[in-house]
């Protein structure tokens, strides 16, 4: 390893869409992380015929920008988009799965809300907007604009499933900005979204297919190509341990390594950002450390077809706090792409723990998948032992974007101020998606190539 322009520290989703932008723009950069292989959370493994996803198991078509890189990569046919039954979700509700509507003759029926829930939720243009301008949590918001039954049978569950998050502690302008701009500017949630759809049409980054994607050999597969790209400019198994001034370069110090760059990117979680950047500012580690991270355990498990009696015609289930569950959700894998399970097998990837349940952390893997397979068993009607079944907790996995969010980063940046060649990204800042994950990092990639 040798000095360079631009050092980024992790090769995750937001390092290595960065550092491929700069390489082809032909810019002395290097990438340095501890993992053994690239792509950070986004590794995919294929374990007795199941393609295990590690970290996330899709992501939406959001941006054109993402779109063309990946077609730089060479990895658009590789990509697979969700059946017309993916839009199918199901909700538990009072012990048993409901489709969520997606028709309005379909909400008027569902028994997934009460009538008096519905005519709450439709009554949702006619709340007058918040005056208040203090800093708002999820829950309030949703029980305020859409009722009860809003919060715990469409948001929380969906909060759950997706962030591993607790509604009455994330704030609402950090995690849903766009909700707040529709209150703030248009008094109403669905006034908002119909008066804004036009304008998001024409936005220029906006791809003609926003649909749910993966690719064949699992979401790692992209970060594969662009590690390969790199070639030896990515260093893994190479922890950075710190980052000091040296005149107008930045020094970062590692295990085994030193070396100094014109410009550093910090690409890693919050929490490992804290330690590296202590040595420049003491307050932006300790604001970095208070950035939490919610617990989640993935439980694979594969059946025999014939061992499932529910069709899982559909993305997956998603579980409400109200149903007093350890599972978050259970993600019909077989269903949504090709090639997840051996033919005649299924395979169904189930989350647990969350910011609900932060004990997971603390249980045996074997007892995580009892409580699973055993609140799973009467709902997907499971007949008999799985065929294959493995646990995976991550203690940190998903940012927890908790009230004070944004005043946080604003006062880390403020704290690193002086330090303009150093730039800190990653998933804690504004959007946890891959899709914002990538996005954000050819972005910066752009900005420092420009
Ligand atoms: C279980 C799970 C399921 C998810 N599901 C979905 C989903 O279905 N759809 C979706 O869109 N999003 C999903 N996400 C979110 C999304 O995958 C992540 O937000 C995104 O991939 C994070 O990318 P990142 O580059 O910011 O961070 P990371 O992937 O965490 O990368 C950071 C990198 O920094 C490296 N690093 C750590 N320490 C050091 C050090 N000392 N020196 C150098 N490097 C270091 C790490 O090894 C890692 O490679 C999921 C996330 C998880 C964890």
């Amino acid at each position: 390893m040798t000095d360079c322009d631009c050092l980024i520290l992790g090769g995750g989703a937001v390092g290595l869409a960065c550092a491929s932008v700069l390489a082809a723009r032909g810019i002395d950069v290097q990438v340095v992380d501890p993992r053994p292989a690239a792509g950070g959370v986004m590794q995919s493994e294929r374990v007795d015929g199941y393609l295990l996803e590690r970290g996330p198991n899709s992501t939406l078509n959001t941006s054109l920008r993402v779109e063309r890189w990946l077609a730089e990569l060479g990895t658009t046919a590789a990509r697979c988009f969700g059946p017309a039954a993916a839009a199918r979700r199901y909700i538990l509700r009072a012990g048993g799965l409901c489709a969520l509507p997606t028709s309005a003759a379909a909400f008027l029926r569902t028994p997934a809300w009460s009538f008096r829930g519905k005519l709450r939720l439709m009554a949702e243009p006619l709340i007058p907007r918040r005056r208040a301008t203090t800093e708002e949590c999820l829950a309030d918001f949703v029980r305020r604009r859409l009722g009860q039954e809003g919060l715990d049978y469409a948001l929380d569950p969906f909060v759950s499933g997706v962030y591993a998050g607790d509604p009455a502690r994330i704030a609402i302008d950090a995690a849903f900005p766009m909700m707040v701009g529709f209150e703030r500017d248009h008094g109403s949630l669905v006034i908002g979204m119909i008066r804004t759809a036009r304008a998001r049409r024409a936005d220029p980054d906006r791809p003609a297919n926003r649909a749910l994607y993966a690719f064949q050999e699992g979401m790692q597969q992209p970060m594969h190509v662009a590690a390969a790209r790199l070639g030896e400019r990515l260093h893994l198994g190479q922890r950075a341990e710190r980052v000091v001034a040296e005149g107008a370069r930045l020094r970062v110090e590692g295990e085994g390594f030193t070396l100094t760059a014109r410009r550093v990117v910090c690409a890693t979680p919050a929490y490992v950002a804290a330690e590296l950047l202590a040595p420049l500012s003491a307050e932006a580690a300790r604001w970095l450390r208070e950035i939490e991270h919610n617990p989640v355990a993935q439980v694979y498990l594969g059946y025999r077809r014939a061992q499932v009696g529910h069709p899982l015609d559909g993305f997956g289930a998603l579980f409400p706090s109200k149903e007093g569950k350890l599972t978050l959700g259970s993600l019909w894998s077989s269903t949504l792409f090709p090639g997840r399970a051996p033919a005649g097998h299924c395979l169904l990837t189930n989350f647990a723990g969350g910011a609900r349940h932060p004990e997971i952390r603390d249980l045996a893997p074997a007892t995580i998948q009892e409580r699973v397979v055993e609140e799973l068993t009467p709902l997907l009607d499971l007949r008999g032992a799985p065929a294959f079944a493995q646990v995976q907790v991550l203690p940190r996995a998903i940012p927890h974007y908790t009230l004070g969010h944004t005043a946080r980063i604003q006062a880390i940046e403020r704290a690193l101020s002086a330090y303009p060649t150093l730039h800190l990204t990653g998933n804690y800042l504004l959007g946890i998606s891959v899709s914002d994950c990538w996005k954000r990092g050819l972005l910066l990639g752009d900005r420092l190539a420009g």
